[in-house]
């Protein structure tokens, strides 16, 4: 079968294709139909928390497989009601609603935040990024995700991330919530600072709007503490959550605090919500990345990349920046050919934006793996300039 032949003749087209079909994963390595062995700084686009197929989490969705895949949520599961009381534990927040990816999980906190505040107004950032449904696309600042679709959501305004002046003059007695990233992803790895997070915090208490933070990202570990709120002394009032909450099957959460008030009956749903099988793979993922203490190992390991880095010689990087295994190399020039070139090297990498080039591997890679990668990057980016390449959206 050609692989790539079959899904061009297919699909939707919407994903800018690399010329790459991967059929197995293992730890932070993937396989592509050849044989061809490659380090994942992808991770599924950050997915990948635990590496591919965790034996812990391939268990238990096999065993979960095995005794129930569905149980809608008007009827309570032994799987759905540990994770909820896990997540809790985890999170500081009380409650959550479980539904099936990012997109789903800021939809959720906004529906929840107008629904509390009975107010419209959204105030999200410039760069911000958070989905491709209609009202997260609305959040999301990127023109090209979103004028092909308007009119979008009324209500969203974006400021400039970081500007704690800007976001005062923002807010005001109409905003229902303000939804930020701790660290901007999509939007150039670009980690805010805590003066500004607890502004913002702050600027909601005072003016009676509701502070959504966005870690679909950030969370599980990903920049070093299970949440990344959790650098800031940051108090969501609600958390969005996604990625990496469940070994790689798909599942999104919204966790939410006490001064959200008037979630009834009715008001929010999903048919795959909370189904068993994504609540087992989450209970084991969770369980692994407690015993392993991977938000450690993350710190620990992206500050070994980011001092590598820093100390490149190379004049295309023009800052590295990052938190955890969070890492963003932004360059002089477009990323896309330097991708393709750490493809040839091995090594699978993404943009954030033109000209970022953004590493998301598995908190369990290990070191040797982290020294190919900073070996591979050094050979690439020892490359002057290469011409224009094209632009890659994820
Ligand atoms: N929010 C953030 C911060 C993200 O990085 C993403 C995806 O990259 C999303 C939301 C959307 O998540 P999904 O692709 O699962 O809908």
């Amino acid at each position: 079968m050609d692989i790539i032949a079959l899904e061009q003749a297919h699909t939707a087209g919407t994903y800018p294709k690399r010329d790459l079909a991967l059929v197995r994963g293992q730890g932070a390595h993937v396989w592509d139909a050849d044989g061809h062995r490659y380090i994942d700084c992808v991770g599924g686009h950050g997915v990948s928390i635990l590496g591919h197929c965790h034996p812990q989490v391939t268990d238990a969705i096999c065993q979960q497989a095995a005794r129930m895949v569905t149980c809608p949520g008007i009827f309570y599961n032994d799987q759905r009601a540990a994770l909820l009381a896990r997540l809790a534990q985890i999170t500081g927040l009380e409650r959550a609603f479980l539904c099936n990816s990012g997109t789903e999980a800021v939809e959720g906190a906004l529906k929840f935040a107008r629904l509390s505040t009975g107010r419209t107004g959204i105030v999200a950032t410039m760069r911000g990024f958070h989905g491709r449904t209609m009202g997260a696309l609305s959040a999301t600042w990127e023109k090209k995700y979103r004028e092909p679709f308007m009119p979008l959501v009324p209500g969203f305004v974006h400021v400039p991330y970081d500007n704690l002046e800007r976001m005062e003059r923002a807010i005001s007695d109409e905003t229902a919530a303000v939804l930020v990233e701790v660290v901007q992803g999509e939007g150039g790895v670009r980690p805010g600072s805590g003066e500004y997070l607890r502004g913002v915090r702050e600027l909601c208490d005072e003016r009676g709007a509701l502070l959504i933070v966005d870690e679909v990202q950030t969370g599980f570990g990903r920049t070093g503490r299970w949440f990344a709120f959790q650098h800031h002394d940051l108090r969501p009032d609600l958390l969005c959550l996604a990625k990496g909450i469940a070994g790689g099957v798909p599942m999104g959460a919204v966790m939410i605090g006490p001064h959200v008030q008037g979630i009834h009956s009715g008001v929010h749903g999903s048919t795959f919500g909370g189904n068993p099988l994504a609540c087992a793979a989450a209970l084991a993922s969770i369980d692994v990345i407690e015993a392993q203490d991977l938000p450690a190992q993350a710190a620990e390991k992206g500050a070994y990349l980011l001092e590598h880095l820093s100390a490149m010689d190379a004049t295309v990087i023009r800052e590295v920046r990052g938190l955890g295994l969070m890492i963003g190399i932004e360059l002089r020039t477009r990323v896309q050919p330097y991708l393709q070139a750490l493809i040839e090297e091995g090594v699978l990498a993404l943009p954030a934006g033109p000209t970022v080039l953004r590493l998301l591997p598995p908190l369990t890679i290990e070191y040797a793996d982290l020294d190919l990668v900073l070996a591979a990057l050094d050979r690439v980016l020892a490359v002057d300039p290469f011409s224009n390449g094209g632009d890659e959206d994820e």
